[in-house]
């Protein structure tokens, strides 16, 4: 079996690829950068701009079985939720998926997976942080928080026209938080779980850590190998989507600060300051995955952020032994 991974460079990709390869495929990896933390195991890496219509053709046309479309321009709240990056989030990942589902239906890709996003569900329906609703069917009338959400919005009405009017055989999932290790950490692209752990890492007893918004809004987070499970499981089976795959255990963001204040043994005080937010409550809801998979994400958040906040932790470590000055 042949898989071509777009977004290979990513978070998500890069642990996708190394699940691809466990499981035997031949695959090719596509990115704008190679993996930042680890190499990739990819047969091929191709170094390319997926907004280029004829790098899109090319790679395509060498044909596969399955298609992981995961490539997008995006970023934490730090990055979609200010507006200063609306018109490249727009443009260039609507630019992607246009390119992509013309010649998956060109060169014959038999199957296309396409990441979405929870950011696709109505602000109005997430403003009470106790009770987000974010089943399926509640997308429309559509009013996403962001640009981000429009344009995976859109890119899910691109996708399923394909299907209906070209026979595209695709799989849509909605990803809600995922986190672990050898995600964005710094830079202004991270998001909160990999955020919180930096500050918590970098900060000495005693001292304070910035969380934003008052703290209070909820989100749920999902460790990147039951992502990837979920992304497996949904690949193999005969359900289209739109499905969310994300954890129903929801938690404040003070408490996520706290859960990495703990596991750090470290003694510190958290701020709550003005910052970008987004809506105030979101949850997965799984019944939908229950249903039709069979299956649902079950590891406890704890687990994860334990995992995740010790390497975070030793990125910041090397970060700062090797830290050398620029004039
Ligand atoms: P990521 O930013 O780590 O990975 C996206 C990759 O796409 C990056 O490596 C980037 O270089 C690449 N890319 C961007 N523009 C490109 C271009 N023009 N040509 C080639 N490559 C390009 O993000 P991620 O967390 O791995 O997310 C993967 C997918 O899942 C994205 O589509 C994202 O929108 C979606 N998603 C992620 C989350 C999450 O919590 N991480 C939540 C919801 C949806």
């Amino acid at each position: 079996m042949k898989a071509i991974v777009f977004g290979a460079g990513g978070f998500i990709g890069h642990h996708l690829v190394n699940r691809l390869k466990k499981e035997g495929y031949r695959v090719t990896g596509v990115d704008l950068k190679h993996p930042p933390f680890s190499p990739s195991e990819a047969d091929e890496f191709i170094l390319a701009d997926l907004r280029q219509e004829k790098n899109v053709k090319e790679i395509l046309s060498t044909g596969a079985d399955e298609l992981y479309q995961l490539a997008a321009d995006m970023g934490g709240a730090g990055y979609i939720f200010t507006g200063e990056n609306d018109a490249n989030v727009m443009h260039n990942s609507a630019l992607i998926n246009l390119n992509t589902v013309y010649h998956c239906i060109k060169f014959n890709i038999k199957k296309v997976f396409f990441s979405s996003s929870a950011c696709v569900y109505p602000a109005y329906n997430q403003a009470d942080p106790d009770n987000p609703v974010c089943s399926e069917d509640s997308a429309y009338p559509a009013q996403p928080d962001s640009e981000y959400g429009w344009e995976k919005l859109f890119s899910e009405r691109l996708y399923l026209s394909f299907q209906r009017n070209y026979g595209l055989n695709v799989r849509i999932a909605r990803f809600h938080n995922i986190f672990g290790p050898e995600c964005e950490w710094q830079g202004g692209r991270e998001k909160a779980p990999a955020a919180l752990c930096r500050k918590v890492a970098l900060a000495r007893n005693g001292e304070e850590i910035e969380v934003w918004g008052s703290g209070a809004q909820t989100r749920s987070f999902l460790y990147i190998d039951e992502c990837i499970e979920g992304v497996r499981r949904m690949m193999l089976s005969n359900f289209t989507g739109p499905l969310n795959i994300g954890s129903e255990e929801m938690v404040t963001i003070n408490q996520l600060a706290q859960m990495i204040i703990q596991i750090s043994g470290k003694n510190l005080r958290i701020v709550n300051m003005p910052g970008p937010v987004g809506v105030m409550g979101r949850k997965s809801d799984n019944r939908l995955i229950s249903e039709v998979l069979g299956w649902k994400p079950s590891q406890s958040l704890l687990q994860g952020v334990e995992l995740t906040y010790r390497w975070v932790e030793g990125q910041v470590a090397y970060s700062q032994h090797n830290s050398t000055k620029r004039i």
